[in-house]
Formats: structure tokens, C-alpha cells, sequence
């Protein structure tokens, strides 16, 4: 059996492990050894549909130590307007970069793809079928445990009669091979942000909207894009969103108050007015796309799918007449799996989750921070609360406050608090230091945005307690 040592052992070269592996090497003189199944760096990324895109802009996404995306902005399509969103492909692109520009070169780093980890400190290469056994100095990390499950990997949950077409959005793009076999009508499974992408997709790229039957199980509240811009000329609409976010948080008096707060504020979407959300996952669209899903007309609300026939689908709660000549398009994996948190800091292993919500990979990168500057493992657990990811509605008061928890522990560490004005995945924190003394209308802004949070440590335990 083949033998190294290394210090950190990261299982798994997705968005969380490169994150933490980047801002580890730069914060230490660590030697580090990544494995990953997957035959390329950037995890999930690799498996996506062709026509998949960050949901939120570049700037916050990816490593600290190389920039991704060009800070343009689109100028058509339903995302005119807003900073640049990255396709799947350039995402995979990137991540390759990070490997081959910045973290190999460093003579620090080793990274074996297509090498599944054991356990015990092994793993395996699944070419050669050669085990190596690791030495590990300091730390195993785990950097799987909050991946999601995309559709090109899930299998479905209803059964499929022979001679019906299912297809993943990848099989989608694929129809062309067949020109022969084409559909007649398309029926999107599923209501989350993927679904949502091939209804996109599918309108435009010539789809007609009334060849289109939708199976919507439970309607979801939408973050608008406008509120997650980058630039300083979106302040208001970024930061005031937030402070906006805050004051619905610190003044509802209830859940369904909430998110009717948050609508009227346009910090919330949902895509049919006439139906009240119950689910909300961190997707976030901008309003040309909910108005372009708008034209969808033929919207299944019966529940889930539990089996396709030729003639018809069989859901929770009904039996529907179909087209046989339609094709579906699974969009019923379910990318963020409900799962426990756990300390992140575990002995001689770490647990990469979510400390912000939805940051992957600052939350990432701030760990790896954490773990290179601190030494008490109570103290770097409390700098590193993991944030749960909403399973429903009270979900995103609940992440919220776990949020905000965390960032005021995290202002009181001065160096950690330096260290996040440098950090180009930290969200708005730049252009909150950005704002000059004498500029009232943005320290308004900025006066407000603390006062509601004050207001909604206060607030959201009382609405957390009444559900309970
Ligand atoms: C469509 C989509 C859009 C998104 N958009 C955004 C966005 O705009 N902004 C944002 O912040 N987040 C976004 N996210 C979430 C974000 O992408 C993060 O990538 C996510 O949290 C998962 O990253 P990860 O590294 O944990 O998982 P993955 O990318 O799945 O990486 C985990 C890796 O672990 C490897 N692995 C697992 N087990 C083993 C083993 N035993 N041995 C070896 N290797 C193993 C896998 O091969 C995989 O490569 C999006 C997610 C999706 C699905």
C-alpha cells in the first residue's frame, strides 16, 4: 500500500474544500492533500445541466485568493441589469484554475481525482484500485457532508412506466440527437430552483409556454436577485434590503406576517400570487424570470409525483390526463437535504458546514481562518456556530438569527474581523467599510440596518417560541 504524510486531508475538492484549503494555506504553512471522486476539481459543478448558473453573483462565490467573474453585468436577457451570474461551466472552469494557478504551485498541496476516500485515513484510486494510507499530522477534513444532490446523481422517487420519456435537464439539451422523436409537450417535475431554470430555459429557447405542464408540490418563497448585487450603485437596494430584511424580522407578528412583510418590502418573490409559499430554500431569481414562469399556465398543485403511466400521472393526491407524447424533466432531487449540525470542530477532524447562510464558501474560508489562528476548540466552535438551512418557513427566521449571532461574535475578534474586510466572499462587508462619515444617506442606511437588527434578536425568538 502507497504511504504519505501530510498535515490536513480534505475529503472532497467542491466549493467548501477549496475554500477552506485556499485561505488554510494562505493563513498557515500547512501541508495539505485534497481526494475527490470526481475526475475534475469544483464537486457538484462538474455534474451539472448545461444551462445551470450560480443563483447569486460571482463576486461572493468561490475562493478568497482569485477573483471570479469580471464584475459585468448582463445586458439581455430576463438578469438584464444585475451582475453577471456564472455558468455551470465557467464555475468548473474556475475551479480548475484554483487548482492548477494557485494551490498546486504553492509545492504544498497534492490533490488525487477519481480517488474515493475509505475512511481510517485511506482512500482508493478508483483507475487503479491502489490504496494509499495517510499519515495525518493535524486534521481530516470532511468537505462533502453539506454537498448537495443534483439532479445528473439522484435517482427518482415515483415509478416510470416503459415507453414513457424522463429525462434530467441535461437529457433535455440533449433532444436535438433524436430529431425524429420529438416531444409533443413538456412536463417540469418538481418546483425548485431547478425546475425553475428549465422553465427559463425551455421559454427561451423557443418553447411555446401552453406546451408546458409544471407539477408544483409546494409553492416557494424567492429571494429577488436585485437585493444580492455586488456594486455600490445597488446600495440601497443591497444593504437597504437587508435593513429591510431586518425590520420584517424585528416587527412580524407572526410567519405568514413575515414573509407578507417581505414581499411588499420586493425583498421576497413567489411565482404565483394566488398560492401562499410554505417552502423556502434560499433560491433566488430576478423578477424578469418569475415573470417570464408566470406564462407557464398548465401548474399541477396535487402533491408529488408517485408514479408516471403512459397516459397519465399519478400523484399524492390525484390521478391527471397527460399527453403520452410528453416529455418530463426530473427536477425532483432535492439539493439540500435536510442533515444535523454538528460541531465543525471535532478533535482531529473538522465538519465543513455553513456558518453564514447561504455562503458556502465563506463560510468555508472563515473556518479554515478559525482553525489557523485559534487553538482552543470550545472557543473556535463558538466562532463557528454552524447555521442550520431552512427546512420551512420559520427556517429563515431561525438561519437568520443564527446569522447574525455569529457575525457579532465574529466583529468582536479583531483579527477575524480584518481578515473579513480583506475576504472577497464576505458578502456586503466591503461596502459597509466603503461608506465615508459624511455621507448621511448611506450611514441612514447603515444606522438602520443595526437598529432593526437589534430588533430582530429580540423579535424572532418570541416567533420561533409561538410555533413551539
Ligand atoms: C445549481 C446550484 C447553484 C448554486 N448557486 C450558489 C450560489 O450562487 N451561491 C452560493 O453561495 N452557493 C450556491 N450553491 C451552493 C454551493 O454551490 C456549494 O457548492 C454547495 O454548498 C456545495 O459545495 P460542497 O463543496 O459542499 O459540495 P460538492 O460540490 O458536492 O463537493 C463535494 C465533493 O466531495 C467529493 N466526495 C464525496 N465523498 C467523497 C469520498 N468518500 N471520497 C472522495 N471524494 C468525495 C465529491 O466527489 C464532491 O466533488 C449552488 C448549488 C447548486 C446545486
Amino acid at each position: 500500500m502507497a504511504q504519505l504524510e501530510t498535515d490536513y486531508l480534505v475529503v472532497g475538492a467542491g466549493a467548501m474544500g477549496l475554500a477552506f484549503v485556499d485561505t488554510l494555506l494562505k493563513e498557515s504553512d500547512a501541508h495539505i492533500t485534497i481526494v475527490d471522486r470526481h475526475a475534475k476539481p469544483g464537486g457538484h459543478w462538474n455534474d451539472a445541466y448545461p444551462f445551470v448558473a450560480l443563483h447569486q453573483p460571482s463576486a461572493f462565490y468561490g475562493v478568497n485568493s482569485l477573483p471570479l467573474g469580471t464584475m459585468r453585468k448582463d445586458t439581455s436577457g430576463p438578469n438584464a441589469g444585475h451582475y453577471e451570474l456564472a455558468s455551470g461551466a465557467e464555475v468548473a472552469d474556475y475551479f480548475h484554475r484554483v487548482v492548477q494557478q494557485v494551490l498546486l504551485p504553492s509545492g504544498r498541496v497534492r490533490y488525487f481525482p477519481m480517488s474515493s476516500y475509505l475512511g481510517d485515513e485511506r482512500f482508493v484510486s478508483l483507475l487503479s484500485g491502489e490504496e494509499t494510507q495517510v499519515t495525518v499530522r493535524k486534521k481530516v477534513v470532511d468537505a462533502n457532508y453539506f454537498a448537495p444532490i443534483v439532479p445528473a446523481v439522484h435517482t427518482p422517487k415515483f415509478s416510470v412506466a416503459d415507453g414513457v420519456r424522463l429525462v434530467t435537464p441535461t437529457g433535455l439539451t440533449q433532444i436535438w440527437q433524436h430529431p425524429d422523436q420529438l416531444p409533443k409537450r413538456f412536463c417540469i417535475l418538481g418546483a425548485g430552483k431547478t425546475a425553475m431554470d428549465v422553465g427559463v430555459w425551455l421559454l427561451n429557447s423557443g418553447a411555446h409556454a401552453d406546451s408546458i405542464s409544471w407539477v408544483v408540490p409546494r409553492d416557494s418563497w424567492l429571494i429577488n436577485r436585485a437585493s444580492t448585487q455586488p456594486g455600490e450603485e445597488f446600495f440601497e437596494h443591497s444593504l437597504g434590503g437587508v435593513a429591510k430584511q431586518m425590520r420584517a424580522l424585528g416587527q412580524a407578528t407572526s410567519i405568514d406576517d413575515l414573509f407578507a412583510r417581505l414581499e411588499a418590502d420586493a425583498q421576497m418573490l413567489r411565482i404565483d400570487r394566488n398560492h401562499t409559499p410554505t417552502m423556502f430554500h434560499y433560491a433566488t431569481i430576478s423578477v424578469g424570470e418569475v415573470e417570464l414562469l408566470r406564462n407557464i399556465k398548465h401548474v399541477i398543485r396535487k402533491g408529488r409525483v408517485q408514479a408516471i403511466e403512459p397516459n397519465a400521472l399519478l400523484l399524492d393526491g390525484a390521478r391527471v390526463a397527460m399527453d403520452p407524447q410528453t416529455l418530463y424533466i426530473d427536477c425532483t432531487a432535492s439539493a439540500v437535504e435536510p442533515r444535523p449540525m454538528l460541531p465543525v470542530f471535532q478533535d482531529n477532524k473538522i465538519i465543513l458546514q455553513l456558518v453564514r447562510a447561504p455562503l458556502a464558501s465563506f463560510s468555508a474560508a472563515l473556518i479554515a481562518y478559525v482553525e489557523a489562528h485559534h487553538d482552543d476548540e470550545v472557543q473556535k466552535n463558538q466562532l463557528c456556530a454552524t447555521v442550520p438551512f431552512p427546512k420551512n418557513l420559520a427556517g429563515y427566521a431561525e438561519t437568520n438569527l443564527a446569522n447574525i449571532k455569529n457575525q457579532m461574535r465574529w466583529t468582536q475578534d479583531k483579527s477575524l474581523r480584518q481578515w473579513m474586510l480583506q475576504s472577497r466572499l464576505d458578502g456586503f462587508g466591503k461596502l459597509v467599510a466603503s461608506v465615508m462619515p459624511d455621507d448621511a444617506e448611506r450611514m441612514a442606511i447603515l444606522g438602520e440596518l443595526r437598529s432593526q437588527t437589534m430588533a430582530a434578536v429580540s423579535n424572532v425568538p418570541k416567533l420561533l417560541a409561538e410555533l413551539r
